[in-house]
């Protein structure tokens, strides 16, 4: 039998991998926008200009954080942390932590993506706010972020440091693990604030749905028309934030929620990455008007779709599975299982069941095909005359290949022989047949 440790941090987690992401991430975010809304999507332009220029060139396109861009931040992250806190949604629990709690929500992420949604159009529509002032501000946007983004995991560590919510927290006795990999699992203000739900959920995946509308929008107020190509961008993305929404609650008893702390790594990744990279795809399509036709952006649309549902599948089937503990069908037939045993760090024997049939029976991460798959049909519509607009698409395969690998290790070392048992019966980690 293994254990369940409370992870202090993740043997992943090097110094050298903490310092790319402190060190070269912020100068990146500001790069990937300088190109994409500067520099006609074109590195090579962006690369002629830093060799002419040099630290002063990349110093003046660093846009400074002006008072327009905190100014929508703070309304931003005000209204939705209200919609968090006021709107109603069914009282739903999480799953038990390594020290034995167990975390209670609120569901209301649909109401508040689609309160967010209406809002946004609402204010566009009735000649209140026009998104486009957001577009033009992106570059101060993104630099408020970073600073600010830092400034609340610095805060965030203090608080994990004297006023911790729960058991499911404490230090690796390394102030920088501790900066980058976060003390706290459930940091919540009061009862019922829930600062991850805020960023992952609330400020990050709300803020990709808003930048696409944002991004559909200018395009329509430059050209006076949206081109097919930006729609199906905007269409897949919704789809695919839409579906977050959805399966929200389902979010919550994945890595991100229960395994990972609250730490620089993952907010400074929602609250920053999220809204900048997630979303490059639709800013670089604003001033590239690609014109598919009817039946190449049909094409996109649909296969786009496709990946998203069966990746939306592969989570609904285990989360049923376990939530009827073991008793829907997969696939129309009787599922088959694993029951596996581990103990908790205070000693307690706990078991779990394992999927071996269905999309869990392909492979052990499955789920990461159609996820990748799916941002490369929505990055799709840029067509091939960059390189940049594929970043996200890269990005996402580097990440999901080292978090199926990250995830092995601990579910390895959460349930020993019956991870080993796992392994044996379903031998691929992602792609069925290749690895
Ligand atoms: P999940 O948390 O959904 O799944 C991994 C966990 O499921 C394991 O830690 C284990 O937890 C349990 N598990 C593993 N194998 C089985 C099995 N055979 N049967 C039952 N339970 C099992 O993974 P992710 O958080 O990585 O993914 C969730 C979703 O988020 C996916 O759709 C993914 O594509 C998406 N995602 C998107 C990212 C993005 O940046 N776009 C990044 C990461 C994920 P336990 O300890 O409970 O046994």
């Amino acid at each position: 039998m293994g254990s369940e440790s409370n992870m202090v941090h993740s043997p992943m987690v090097t110094y050298a991998s903490m310092l790319s992401l402190l060190t070269l991430c912020p100068p990146f975010v500001i790069l990937l926008w300088y190109t994409m809304v500067h520099a006609d999507g074109s590195v090579l332009q962006t690369f002629d200009y830093l060799r002419q220029h040099g630290l002063q060139g990349f110093r003046d396109i660093w846009p400074k954080p002006t008072a327009t861009a905190w100014k929508i931040i703070a309304c931003y992250a005000a209204f939705e942390a209200a919609l968090q806190l006021w709107l109603p949604g069914k009282r739903v629990v999480g799953p038990i932590s390594p020290t034995g709690n167990q975390p209670v929500y609120k569901a209301n992420g649909v109401a508040a993506y689609a309160v967010t949604l209406i809002t946004y159009l609402g204010l566009w529509w009735f000649g209140i706010f026009n998104p486009t002032i957001v577009y033009d501000h992106l570059g101060e946007i993104f630099s408020a972020l970073i600073f600010g983004s830092f400034i609340f995991c610095i805060l965030l560590y203090i608080k994990g440091l004297v006023a911790p919510s729960s058991t499911d927290s404490g230090s690796s006795g390394n102030i920088i693990i501790d900066f980058y990999w976060g003390m706290e699992l459930y940091p919540r203000i009061g009862k019922n604030f829930d600062i991850k739900v805020f960023t992952n959920c609330r400020f990050g995946m709300m803020s990709w749905a808003v930048l696409a509308v944002t991004y559909c929008i200018k395009q329509y107020e430059t050209y006076g028309k949206v081109s097919d190509s930006m729609l199906v961008n905007t269409m897949l993305m919704l789809v695919y934030v839409t579906k977050f929404f959805w399966w929200e609650a389902g979010y919550w008893n994945t890595m991100d929620i229960a395994h990972d702390r609250a730490g620089f790594y993952i907010c400074w990744g929602c609250l920053v990455w999220v809204p900048s990279v997630y979303t490059s795809p639709g800013m670089y399509l604003v001033n590239h008007p690609v014109d598919l036709g009817m039946q190449l952006a049909l094409y996109i649309l649909v296969a786009g779709i496709l990946c998203i549902y069966i990746n939306y599948d592969c989570d609904r089937q285990r989360q049923e599975f376990r939530r009827t503990n073991g008793k829907a069908l997969v696939w129309g037939k009787a599922p088959s299982k694993i029951h596996a045993e581990y103990t908790t760090t205070s000693g307690e024997t706990k078991s779990s069941l394992l999927l071996t049939s269905g999309w869990w029976g392909l492979s052990r991460h499955f789920h990461y095909v159609p996820e990748i798959s799916a941002a490369f049909f929505w990055t799709l519509p840029a067509l091939f005359n960059h390189i940049l607009p594929y970043f996200y698409v890269v990005f996402l395969t580097i990440l999901l290949f080292d978090r199926a690998k990250r995830d092995d290790d601990r579910c390895r070392s959460k349930y020993g022989k019956y991870w080993k048992l796992y392994c044996e019966k379903v031998p691929y980690r992602i792609i069925p047949g290749i690895y």
